[in-house]
Parts: structure tokens; C-alpha cells; sequence
């Protein structure tokens, strides 16, 4: 099946090449096999999906030089539109002419709206949302207005910058002026993301207004298009909300699929985004319930994954890309990935371990180097510690995204999901993993 999608004269398409043939999680509503591997393109370049996007939040994988991430395997990398209207400014970015080009990167790029820093700052300035489950009880989250460094309204969003605690403004126009400004390839609708916590009713509430500003987003995309036909076609991502909450999700899923611009009715999306709280424990449904309502020719984005159990629910439930700031996050604290599982690399146990970190690896830092040298560089707080050991971690979940592909081509998605699982986590979990995905 091979399927091609691009906006009149822009430059932007994707094409499915395979489908799963096994193992997939199926659509409730087709039947169909929902898991594929495919081309993006970009007027920067291609993505070969489902790939691991790395994460460079403010313009630069932290410790990496741009020559390293594209060594490691990245195809891409995604900023972060706020952080970047911040600083440097998006204006700045703009004259610099574009994300890519500022900070050297010879490749497609992503920035996503900021509407995930905006529930962030809204919750009392906590930078990531756990998947798991809640370890925040509610009043703590939600009953923080004293705290809130955001407060959402129907026409956007008042947020303190945590820099110098400015007052600034982002509604949907506002997103898409900057993170027109930044030039990424593919950018995303302006969101309110909310958390499992809140309540059924102000769920509902904010898949709503979600919506309306999705709307905004489009025209406004569709005006910044024209006004900047000069510059590079950037594909908008609608992205779909709604929690644990299966009507919810569909509706989105489905309103978003379908959604033109009011002023710009031949403005859609390019493709989407699949946001937000979503249960680590129904991860693979949850996804599903979505992709299940989306069309097949174009791309799907599932922010904030790169944990192997996720990335193969993930895969299977139809998403193409994926982001996450763990790898590197853990890297810099000496958390290590190995397919037996994390270790640390600051545990005695390294310290005289003259062999790679991860025997058999093939990252430039188990290449070149022993675990004992990185336990060293660890405890003498060197920043070539960070480096090689974000080197890794980030060559680690790239690499099983590209094994993951490769067994879509060749039908072994299944043999490979049970060895990996098993390793990582062992017999028991990984059964479970299985059994969940159907
Ligand atoms: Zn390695």
C-alpha cells in the first residue's frame, strides 16, 4: 500500500511503505492494521519512520554538537517553541533564517506550540507530566492558583516568564507567528494540555476550546503561509487531547481529521499530534482509540515517549515519531540505557570495568571508550561525562526505533518486541507488555 499526501506546491508529504502484518494493534471502528513504517519529507530533508526524534529544547541537544546527533542516527530535531520566543526571541531565530540553520543542523527540525510549557507553568512550573500515574495528589496540581505561573482563558493563555517573570501572551495567533519566526519544518496547533486529574467536565470544557483555537491555528498557518511564501513550506500538526477519556479522544481525533480554517477552508492539517496525560498502563489503547479515527496518509507525532515497552505499543497503535527529553535528561545523571536493562554509570561496579558500557553497542562512545573511564568522568563531574553518556542513550532508543522499522519490513515485529521486551525488563513484564498490546 503506498499512499502520498503534500499540500499544492508545498514540499512536505509522507508515504506509507508497509504496514505491520502481524502483532498490530487493530482499529475497533475498521478492523484495519493501524501500525506502518513510512517517508516524511521535509524541504529539509526525510524522516524514515516510526523514528525517535532527538529532543534540542533550546536549539541544541544538550552536550551535542549537531554533526554527533546526525552521526548517532537522529533524523530530526524538535525545539521548543516557548522556550525560544523567550530566548533568544523568535525574531532573532527568524533572522538567523530559521531554527535549522541557527543552530547548524542539516535536517528537518520540529518545534512543538508551548502549550505543554503552558500547562507546565500552570501546575506550579513542573517541566515534565508524569505517565505513570499521578504521584501529585490533586489539590496539589490542580489547586495551585496562588502558585500558577499560567492561567488559561477562552482567547489564550497569561503566563510569567520564569527567566524575569515578564507577563506575556500566547493565543493560537501568537504560536503560529513564532514558531513561524523559529522556521521548523513541522510545527504544532496550539493546545491546552490538561492532566488526568482534572475533572471529566473540564476535560470536555478543554478538548472544546482546544478545538476553537485549532481552528485559529489553521487560518493564522494559512496567513503566515501566504505572507512568507518566501521561506520554507512548515507543516501544521493538529494535536489531539482528551486524557483517558475514549469518547474524548475519538472526538478530537476525528474533529481535527476533518477541520478546515474559516477564512482559509483549504487549510488542514498535515498532520497530527497525539498529546498529553495518557495512562503509561493503557498507553497502546489509548493511542489506538485515536489513530483508529485518523486518515492513514498522514503522519502522527506521540510527544514524549522513548521508554522501549511505550515505543512498541506506540508503533503498533499507527504513531510515526516520537520525542523525549529522557535519554539525555537521565544521561546528564548518569543513567544509562542497555538492552539488559538501565544501569548507572556512577555505581562502583564500573569502576573497574575496562569494556564498553554496553557490550556489543555501536554508539562512538562504546566504541572508543570504557565504563571505567566514563565511572571516572562521572565522579570527577567532568562535562564530557554528559556528552558520551548522552551519546549513548540517544544512540540507544534511535537504534530500537530503527530496529522496530526494519522488523515492520520484514515481518518480525513480533519476534523482535519479545526478545527486547524480555531482555529490558524481564520475563514477567514483558508478558504483560504483550498481552496489552492485544
Ligand atoms: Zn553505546
Amino acid at each position: 500500500m503506498t499512499e502520498t499526501t503534500a499540500q499544492a506546491g508545498s514540499s512536505f508529504g509522507f508515504e506509507i511503505e508497509q504496514s505491520l502484518r502481524s502483532g498490530s494493534t487493530r482499529g475497533k471502528n475498521t478492523g484495519r492494521n493501524l501500525g506502518r513504517m513510512g517517508i516524511i519529507t521535509t524541504p529539509h530533508g526525510e524522516i524514515r519512520t516510526p523514528a525517535f526524534i532527538p529532543v534540542g529544547t533550546k536549539a541544541v541537544v544538550k552536550g551535542l554538537l549537531p554533526a554527533k546527533v546526525r552521526e548517532l542516527g537522529g533524523q530530526a530535531v524538535l525545539a521548543n517553541a516557548y522556550h525560544l520566543f523567550l530566548q533568544p526571541g523568535s525574531e532573532i531565530l527568524d533572522r538567523a533564517g530559521g531554527l535549522a540553520k541557527f543552530m547548524n543542523w542539516h535536517g528537518p527540525t520540529f518545534t512543538d506550540s508551548g502549550g505543554f510549557q503552558v500547562m507546565s507553568l500552570g501546575v506550579g512550573h513542573k517541566k515534565t507530566l508524569s505517565m505513570t500515574e499521578a504521584k501529585h495528589s490533586e489539590a496539589e496540581v490542580i489547586a495551585t492558583k496562588k502558585e500558577r505561573l499560567a492561567k488559561v482563558d477562552e482567547d489564550g493563555v497569561t503566563f510569567k516568564s520564569f527567566l524575569n517573570g515578564d507577563t506575556h501572551r500566547f493565543t493560537p495567533e501568537v504560536s503560529m507567528r513564532v514558531q513561524h519566526e523559529i522556521g521548523a519544518d513541522i510545527i504544532f496547533a496550539f493546545d491546552e494540555l490538561t492532566t488526568l486529574m482534572n475533572s471529566r467536565e473540564y476535560q470536555e470544557a478543554s478538548v472544546q476550546r482546544t478545538a476553537r483555537w485549532a481552528k485559529r491555528c489553521l487560518d493564522e498557518h494559512a496567513r503566515q503561509t501566504i505572507a512568507r511564501a518566501d521561506r520554507p513550506y512548515q507543516a501544521l500538526f493538529g494535536v489531539i487531547q482528551g486524557a483517558q477519556h475514549e469518547d474524548l479522544r475519538r472526538f478530537a481525533a476525528s474533529d481535527l481529521a476533518q477541520m478546515r480554517g474559516e477564512e482559509h477552508p483549504e487549510q488542514q492539517f498535515d498532520g497530527f499530534g497525539l498529546g498529553g496525560a495518557i495512562e503509561k498502563q493503557r498507553l497502546g489503547e489509548i493511542v489506538s482509540w485515536m489513530t483508529d479515527e485518523l486518515p492513514d496518509n498522514k503522519p502522527r507525532h506521540l510527544l514524549g515517549i522513548s521508554e522501549p515497552d511505550d515505543l512498541f505499543l506506540g508503533i503498533a497503535a499507527g504513531a510515526d515519531t516520537f520525542d523525549c527529553v529522557a535519554p539525555s535528561r537521565q544521561a546528564r545523571g548518569g543513567t544509562m540505557y542497555s538492552r539488559d536493562g538501565r544501569v548507572n554509570a556512577k555505581n562502583a561496579i564500573h569502576k573497574t570495568r575496562f569494556e564498553p558500557l554496553e557490550i556489543g553497542c555501536d554508539c562512538y562512545t562504546c566504541e572508543n571508550y570504557d565504563a571505567a573511564y566514563l565511572h571516572h568522568l562521572f565522579k570527577s563531574k567532568e562535562m564530557s561525562a554528559s556528552t558520551l553518556a548522552t551519546i549513548h542513550n540517544e544512540r540507544f532508543v534511535v537504534r530500537l526505533v530503527d530496529e522496530i522499522r526494519e522488523s515492520i519490513l520484514n515481518d518480525t515485529f513480533v519476534e523482535l518486541r519479545e526478545e527486547t521486551l524480555h531482555r529490558y525488563y524481564g520475563r514477567e513484564y514483558a508478558r504483560e507488555v504483550i498481552a496489552r498490546a492485544g
